[in-house]
């Protein structure tokens, strides 16, 4: 799942915990929920047909969730100035964690990360059901429309 949900879960956890580290683990917690929910991004990239021209697709749509996620974050600090930062530092960490480790984990190629990377690929598989990006996409945004409405 991109980035982008994930961030907006996190900052919903922000209004509802008052601790950076229980914060932190419930950011952990909801980025594995959400990414058992099948949501349509598997194949994104596909269409192009050679490693370097999917790795440079994948680059851009990720530079674009970053930058979203990271709005999001400074859109929710100036909404709400009185919401705890070490709170939402520590659920927006936890929230981005687990792909943060993951791609290290395949980019540094970390031996020690292997069965992480297998955890993370079955829990993206636990359904067993892909499907097609033109839906994925408008689903996340969806998703993440109503976390926001939670959290804002
Ligand atoms: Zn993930």
């Amino acid at each position: 799942m991109f980035i982008t949900p994930h961030t907006s879960i996190a900052l919903w956890i922000t209004t509802k915990v008052s601790d950076p580290m229980e914060a932190f683990i419930f950011g952990v917690v909801s980025h594995f929920i959400l990414d058992i929910i099948p949501h349509g991004d598997e194949s994104i990239g596909e269409h192009k047909k050679t490693k370097k021209g999917r790795l440079f697709y994948m680059l851009k749509v990720a530079f674009v969730d970053v930058v979203l996620a990271t709005a999001l974050v400074f859109l929710f600090l100036t909404r709400k100035p009185d919401m705890d930062r070490k709170v939402m530092y520590g659920a927006v960490a936890g929230a981005w964690m687990p792909d943060l480790a993951w791609l290290s984990a395949e980019y540094f190629k970390i031996k020690i990360l292997d069965g992480y990377v297998r955890f993370h690929a079955k829990v993206h598989n636990f359904f067993g059901w892909e499907y097609a990006p033109v839906y994925g996409v408008p689903f996340q945004i969806g998703f993440t429309l109503f976390a926001l409405k939670l959290a804002f």
